[in-house]
């Protein structure tokens, strides 16, 4: 069998991109290494590794510096970092009470951040879009002029499609089938597509990437503000479902006699677990929002058995989901985020104990329980992970281009 040389152009092409992208993805994730660092995680052979690097050097989104010395014999291998201010993404959120907008650079480098506080309750599109968009031409101004933007993530508090960046519904919007990737593209001028994701899958990605998770395989994210969401990773990967929409852990069914969720059904996880089912078992309105809830644990601090017990009744529904969940998933941790984070130090023994009543042995003795560490913001840079998928996968695109760095805002 002959090969013909365009076949072999090609496939040694393919080698090329794929070569590059592992590079790229090493850097991105661990920040600046030397090039036998490089040649340790990669395989790949020191002459391919200096090639590339040299591509990405030349396309001005990599840099190289001189290393100390490690008391080793030989020459310093000289470190090699992306430059953080070349290539970047835009990061949305559509949070409960907030929106947010940052711009993060290559090896997850936080440029700029911003968030505003935005009353609850139902939103029309329009405003949320138009909100957005103001929130990042503020943002985008301050970016250094040799800045390209070269994805956009949206984290959205909300059941998403992740194909298309459909909203099918978003109860603490009032959102029903909302083309949010489309709206926002157009608003903003950006000519790629816009990655859109639900709020609990990216917290999940952002803790496992940079947070409480770090390098673990399988872990579970557990997230509430006002809802109940949830982000699942098995075997390091985020599970989706066939249409993206899976992980809606908080709409769990658990008790047929429960309270009405506001996805339509009746007794949801959220309706046990959630800030309305705390602040009313604490004798608060259920609307009272984050003040409130900060009230009810002040008063169980200082002893108040209504808070206590309000408390409690909480952290038993939650060790009774995270028990059927732990042995299904059988994760290694349990990230708590929102408001579990902040309730956990006061319900520990209670899910503790639960989860010792009600998992199987094999995968309880696996599992340890433990609060995030991006708290607020985890979201908004799991939307910022989506957003450099893309690139991570084929930097060549960029690479290839001598001239600058393609953008995607037109406007
Ligand atoms: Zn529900």
């Amino acid at each position: 069998m002959t090969v013909r040389r365009d076949d072999l152009g090609q496939r040694s092409e393919t080698v090329r991109r794929a070569n590059l992208s592992a590079i790229v993805r090493e850097l991105h994730i661990n920040g600046p290494l030397s090039r036998s660092e490089l040649v340790g995680r990669t395989g790949l052979t020191r002459t391919t590794i200096r090639a590339l690097i040299g591509e990405l050097v030349a396309a001005d989104l990599a840099s190289e510096g001189r290393a100390a010395p490690l008391g080793t014999p030989g020459r310093p291998s000289p470190l090699v970092r992306l430059n953080p201010d070349r290539a970047v993404v835009l990061a949305l959120e559509i949070a409960v009470d907030s929106l947010a907008v940052s711009v993060v650079g290559a090896g997850g480098v936080v440029i700029q951040l911003e968030r505003v506080d935005r009353p609850r309750g139902h939103t029309s599109v329009e405003d949320i879009v138009a909100d957005l968009t103001d929130l990042s031409e503020r943002v985008l101004a301050r970016l250094p002029t040799r800045a390209a933007i070269i994805g956009v993530g949206v984290s959205v508090v909300g059941v998403v499609r992740r194909t298309d960046g459909l909203v099918s519904m978003a109860p603490n919007l009032g959102w029903r089938d909302v083309p949010l990737g489309g709206r926002l593209a157009d608003a903003l001028g950006i000519a790629g597509p816009v990655a859109v994701a639900n709020d609990g899958d990216l917290g999940a990605l952002a803790e496992v990437r940079r947070g409480a998770a770090i390098g673990a395989d399988d872990v579970l994210f557990i997230s509430s503000e006002v809802g109940v969401g949830g982000g699942l990773i098995v075997d390091g990967k985020p599970l989706t479902g066939a249409g993206g929409y899976g992980g809606e852990i908080g709409h769990i069914p658990v008790n047929p006699n429960g309270s009405a969720c506001q996805c339509g059904s009746v007794g949801c996880w959220e309706t046990e677990v959630g800030e309305r089912a705390l602040l009313q078992r604490a004798g608060y309105p259920p609307d009272g929002g984050r003040g409130a809830v900060d009230e009810v644990l002040l008063e169980a601090e200082a002893g108040s058995p209504s808070a206590g017990a309000a408390l409690h009744s909480v952290g038993r529904w939650l060790g009774f989901g995270l028990a059927g969940l732990v042995n299904v998933f059988n994760p290694r941790l349990v990230v708590l985020g929102g408001l579990f984070g902040r309730i956990y130090p006061f319900v520990t023994e209670t899910v503790e104990r639960e989860l010792d009543r009600r998992a199987l042995p094999g995968p309880r003795t696996l599992v340890r329980i433990v609060p995030a560490t991006l708290v607020v913001d985890a979201s908004l840079l799991g939307s910022a992970k989506l957003a450099f998928e893309p690139i991570l996968a084929d930097p060549a695109v960029w690479v290839g281009r001598r001239d600058a760095v393609p953008e995607l805002l037109t406007a």
